[in-house]
């Protein structure tokens, strides 16, 4: 087996013999790709199934229709992603051909986290691929049936002198930082995206980091409680809380709680039965490490449990839980929870939550619910975070027309659909000139002069176009 030095230098050779350029090798590839999620339907459903028991009905919606629809989507305008894109001109390059020309990078790295294990790297490679770039993938070692899946299809569908899957822990991964690469797009903690940032500043790569945070919901003015609840809850609880954009907790006051929490109650039962527990709809915590993390919180936490609370070690089992009373210093705040536990804090008024969320990290997504547009557009115009969604939470993630990425501490750079594309190319400015207007350009020669200075100025102020 080759060694990952081997694997990369591979892949390099291959970038470098230009395979990947043409527009048909790429469509091709993702065609193959498309095959690949068609003929394993149900083998992505087990695997997934094995790592977190995710319902089939959350993997395919989550997994298997979102890639396809990127895959699509990539398909259907690889070709106008492609186009050089014309710049404006002024008049000294009036007679010049202008353009951004996306040129592919080169060998890239994909590592993805294990919440979503198969989307978080297919997503990327897609992307990737329509950019024309040789890509290592390296899945995550803690969904370890996905991570087995992934790197026994990869190879069968796509071309091995391009795509290589490679496996291993945080130990493996680090090793393969230490290789050269001409992206590095990292899925997973902040903890970890600094360790791939030091490794990326010694070949001065630059890097996508999709990280994560904690996203808030806040719920304020008229509202309808049930349609909330069952958004607010579906969202939450969705892959058991193990969502970068889930909704971490809930801001909104005392009255709204109070008529919040009996639909939250209801909505629980309808979806998941007065027995969670045997509910085939409710994923799993990914491992006892991870379940040990979230019933720990539980401990901490001063709020007080009204829903759920209690967990099943071996069956990596906790009930969906809901803690109000949670004050913005109590454990369940100081971390992303990712799990399926619920605050609720009380705050009096959506100004003092605003003033509250500036004074944290910049999450992946801020959620508000509200049938009032002036809460919606105040919260939307007062609070920074990579995604927005209101009246609803996840779904914005969905729509591949939609940049999908953090900001600030929740991540750099973004991706889905085109943005994906991008993430993956170089804008090359290009400018092909002729021969033509010597005289014009003999504006810039030596001897230099005032004269010269003020034509120069004429010739190349942005509004000289309009003048031709
Ligand atoms: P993880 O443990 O699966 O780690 C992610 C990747 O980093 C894995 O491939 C792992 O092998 C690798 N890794 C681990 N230690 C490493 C090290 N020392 N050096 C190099 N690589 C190492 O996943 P995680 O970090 O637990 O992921 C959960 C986090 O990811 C959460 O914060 C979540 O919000 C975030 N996340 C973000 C997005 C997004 O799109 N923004 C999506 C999913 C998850």
């Amino acid at each position: 087996m080759d060694t990952q030095s081997q694997v990369v230098e591979r892949l390099r050779s291959t970038f470098r013999s230009g395979v990947t350029l043409p527009e048909a090798f790429r469509r091709g590839q993702l065609v193959k790709l498309m095959s690949m999620l068609k003929d394993n339907e149900e083998h992505i459903v087990k695997a997934v199934h094995k790592d977190l028991a995710k319902p089939k009905f959350e993997t395919i919606l989550s997994e298997v229709d979102i890639v396809t629809n990127e895959v699509h989507h990539a398909i259907a305008n690889i070709s106008s992603w492609m186009q050089p894109e014309y710049a404006a001109k002024n008049l000294a390059t009036k007679l010049d051909d202008c353009f951004i020309q996306r040129e592919p990078l080169g060998v890239v790295l994909v590592i993805g986290a294990w919440n979503y294990p198969l989307q978080l790297l297919i997503v990327p490679l897609v992307g990737a691929i329509a950019a024309g770039n040789c890509v290592v993938i390296k899945p995550s070692e803690i969904s370890t049936a996905t991570e087995a899946l992934i790197a026994e299809l990869i190879p069968k569908y796509l071309s091995e002198d391009c795509y290589a899957v490679v496996r291993g822990g945080a130990e493996d991964t680090e090793a393969l930082l230490k290789n050269r690469f001409d992206h590095i797009f990292y899925t997973g903690s902040q903890a970890v995206a600094r360790r791939v940032m030091q490794a990326a500043s010694v070949h001065l790569t630059p890097v996508t980091l999709e990280l994560g945070g904690k996203c808030p919901c806040l719920i304020y003015g008229r509202i309808d409680f049930k349609a909330a609840a069952r958004r607010l809850v579906w969202a939450k609880f969705f892959n058991a809380g193990q969502s970068c954009v889930a909704p971490d907790y809930v801001l909104c006051t005392t009255a709204t709680r109070d008529a919040l929490l009996p639909a939250v109650r209801e909505v629980l039962d309808e979806f998941y039965t007065q027995e969670p527990k045997n509910s085939p709809d409710l994923a799993r915590i990914v491992s006892p490490r991870h379940w040990s993390r979230l019933m720990d919180l539980l401990k901490r936490t001063s709020g007080k449990v009204v829903v759920g609370g209690t967990g099943n070690q071996e069956d990596k089992y906790i009930a969906p839980t809901v803690v109000v009373d949670v004050a913005d210093d109590d454990a369940l705040m100081a971390e992303e929870i990712f799990g399926p536990i619920l605050p609720i804090l009380t705050v009096e008024s959506v100004e003092k939550s605003i003033e509250l969320l500036r004074g944290k990290e910049k999450p992946l997504a801020v959620y508000v619910f509200s049938d009032e547009s002036s809460v919606v557009k105040t919260v939307m115009e007062r609070t920074s975070s990579g995604g927005f969604c209101s009246n609803d939470a996840i779904i914005h993630m969905a729509l591949p027309s939609l940049p999908f990425g953090g900001v600030g501490a929740s991540g750099w750079g973004s991706y889905h659909g085109h943005w994906g594309f991008d993430a993956f190319s170089h804008r090359r400015a290009c400018m092909l000139r002729g021969w033509a207007l010597e005289r014009l350009n003999g504006l810039r020669y030596p001897p230099y002069s005032d004269e010269k200075i003020r034509w120069l100025r004429w010739t190349t102020a942005p509004s000289s176009c309009s003048l031709m």
